[in-house]
């Protein structure tokens, strides 16, 4: 489903574009900031990348800290939920950026 986020055909609030990730708000936001981002290139979960996508995991940290930054945030989290006993609901590998709230840890 982010294929056709990311591709356009399914309309998204952007806030960063180029190349080789899309990131977006999240339509059911968990925090103030919750956005998502995604390598263009379908990688259904974490435990699926290999060494070839190692570059573009890099790319996506750096822009989750970037756009943190945007936002005016210091303090965040970003989360990767690999499978659905995780709480990976949408099979295309994502990060999710979330601020602007305290949170607990260890996370539920
Ligand atoms: P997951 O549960 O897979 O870690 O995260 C999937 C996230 O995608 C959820 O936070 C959910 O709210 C978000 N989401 C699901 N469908 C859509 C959609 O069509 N548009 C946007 N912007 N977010 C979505």
């Amino acid at each position: 489903m982010f294929c056709k986020i990311v591709s356009g055909e399914i309309p998204s609030r952007k806030v960063h574009e180029d190349e080789r990730i899309v990131a977006f708000e999240d339509i059911a936001p968990k925090a103030p900031t919750h956005v998502l981002i995604v390598p263009r290139k379908h990688i259904s979960k974490l435990d699926e990348a290999s060494a070839e996508d190692a570059s573009v995991l890099g790319d996506v940290a750096l822009r989750a800290a970037a756009i943190a930054r945007e936002h005016g945030l210091e303090d965040y989290r970003v989360v990767v939920n690999n499978g659905a006993g995780a709480g990976q609901s949408v099979f295309h590998l994502h990060f999710h950026l979330l601020g602007g709230r305290n949170f607990s840890w260890p996370p539920g």
